[in-house]
């Protein structure tokens, strides 16, 4: 702690956004470039060192923040980029998109506001990327053991990264055209550049982990033939199966689930479409489903040059505090919060009818009505008490000509035949079952991911990553020296 009173004499600064005319005009990310660096070690400083940093606890990968907001605040970058990578493959990644559940958990934030942690986690990996710190570690010798990574989101980019630093021979199979699962095609530029992605994994090519696109396991590669080429088997095949809204008139054209909308937005910024075959421009946009999937959805359909754009969400408007009671600090609380795609939504006014920003809340939809092209026109919908019951005298109706589907997914996609092929068991709600050591049912065949924790996010995902990495090691060479920052059983702090 370089100023132990830097958390009574700073207040707390967050990394500006550019102005909202300005951003939604391009895809870049929403943030001014440049001006995190100059104020991110007085906020590091913020940091009260506090002893039992419950951060740690908030944080599924334990990054070591205390320490690297320390060397921030003293501005030895190296040192905080490497006591950083220790924990985090990744940190660029976590840095623009994670939730932040350690600023919840931060000891600060019991009264003040938190520590900017994430920010700082960008800063370190954006100035390590910088100045050069993050050179390919490719591993001094070859185990000899080969090992197949399935699928190239968060997880299985942090499994294979740490398989083949420990001196095994990866290959991941994608069965996309391009590497990163939901970071390419789902999230959208705007909340993250392609290029920090792409970055990434020349670095893995360099240390040596192979890579085969367009190539589904299940149809394209039997798993039987994968089992045969390889030592272990990893599936991180991501919870890509979507839920469904079955009211009446959901045959009508025009209403798309958010995982058909977003990867055509984010194909036409990769060059391979001029334009995306749903955009939403001079269309009205009602997104279903109050989450960030919705949201990302949001932030897209107004870039398109949308006519109207409403957010539905089935709970009531969360407060701005938290409640101490019902979720207590350190865990992390449900409240208002403004993302990006919120703010343009609000200030542009896409939303005329909306309770707040874009967002009308406690809203259930009961039913689409069409033209006589059997296009989608309208969308009706009625209020809802706590319980989920209609509110008598609320029903309302909407302009839709455009409707986007954000209501979660169950579990792994299986279309492409290779849970079945393996025989993998799955539990009732549809995820892969493993044991405590990531193992499936399966000899050899580990599973971990959303594939089998169920949608989460990018923090969990290269916990998982790290830690069925660690599992296989051991499995492999009888012992591990690779950290594993999680159990398959571990969730995130609650009351
Ligand atoms: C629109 C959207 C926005 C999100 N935004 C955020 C956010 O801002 N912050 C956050 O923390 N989390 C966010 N999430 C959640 C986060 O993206 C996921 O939790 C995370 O990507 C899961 O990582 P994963 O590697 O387990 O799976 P995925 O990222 O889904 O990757 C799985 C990969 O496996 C491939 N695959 C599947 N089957 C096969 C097969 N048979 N053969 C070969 N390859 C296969 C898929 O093509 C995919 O590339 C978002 C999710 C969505 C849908
Ligand atoms: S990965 Fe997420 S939870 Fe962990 S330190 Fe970074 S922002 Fe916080």
């Amino acid at each position: 702690m370089a100023d132990p009173k830097g958390f009574m004499t700073t207040p707390r600064q967050d990394w500006p956004r550019r102005p909202v005319e300005e951003r939604v005009r391009d895809w870049n990310e929403v943030y001014v470039p440049g001006a995190l660096l100059p104020v991110i070690s007085e906020q590091a400083d913020r940091c009260m060192d506090c002893g039992v940093p419950f951060c740690h606890e908030a944080c599924p990968l334990g990054n070591l923040i205390p320490e690297w907001n320390d060397l921030v605040a003293r501005e030895d970058w190296r040192a905080a980029s490497d006591r950083l990578h220790a924990t985090n493959n990744f940190p660029e990644f976590t840095g623009r998109l994670c939730p932040a559940p350690c600023e919840a958990g931060c000891v600060l934030a019991i009264n003040q506001p938190a520590v900017t942690i994430k920010n700082v986690e960008c800063a370190i990996a954006d100035r390590a990327w910088a100045e050069g710190f993050v050179p390919p570690r490719p591993p001094d010798r070859l185990s000899g053991r080969t090992v197949a990574v399935i699928g190239s989101g968060p997880t299985g980019l942090a499994a294979a990264q740490q398989l083949t630093r420990a001196g095994h021979t990866v290959v991941v199979y994608e069965k996309d055209d391009r590497l990163g699962g939901l970071m390419r095609y789902g999230i959208p530029e705007f909340k993250m550049e392609k290029h920090h992605l792409d970055r990434r994994i020349e670095q893995m090519r360099a240390e040596g982990t192979k890579f085969r696109t367009s190539t589904a396991v299940g149809r394209d590669v039997t798993a039987a033939e994968l089992r045969a080429r390889h030592d272990a088997v990893v599936v991180a095949t991501g919870a890509t199966a979507w839920r469904e809204l079955s009211v009446p008139g959901r045959e009508l054209a025009g209403i798309h689930q958010a995982m058909e909308y977003l990867p055509l937005a984010n194909r036409v910024r990769e060059g391979d479409l001029e334009v995306s075959p749903l955009s939403a421009a001079g269309r009205h946009v009602v997104i279903v489903g109050g989450g960030d999937t919705g949201a990302d959805c949001l932030g897209t359909a107004v870039r398109e040059g949308a006519a109207s754009v409403t957010q539905l969400d089935i709970y009531a408007q969360p407060g701005a505090e938290r409640d101490d009671d019902a979720e207590p600090w350190p865990t992390y609380p449900k409240l208002y919060r403004l993302s990006a795609a919120h703010e343009e939504a609000r200030d542009l006014g896409t939303a005329p009818v909306a309770d707040a920003d874009a967002r009308l809340f406690a809203a259930s939809t009961l039913r689409f009505t069409g033209d006589d092209g059997g296009r989608v026109r309208r969308l009706h919908l009625v209020e809802v008490d706590a319980r989920r019951s209609p509110v008598a005298g609320t029903a309302r109706a909407l302009p839709a000509d455009l409707v986007l589907l954000a209501l979660g997914f169950s579990g792994p996609d299986q279309g492409d035949g290779l849970v079945e092929q393996l025989g993998l068991a799955m539990d009732p709600r549809g995820t892969i079952v493993r044991d405590r050591d990531f193992a499936t049912n399966v000899p050899g065949v580990f599973a971990a991911g959303d594939a089998a924790r169920g949608q989460s996010l990018i923090v969990w995902a290269l916990a998982e990553g790290r830690a069925v990495a660690a599992a296989v090691d051991r499995r492999l060479t009888g012992s591990s020296r690779l950290p594993a920052p999680i159990s398959p059983y571990d969730r995130p702090m609650s009351v």
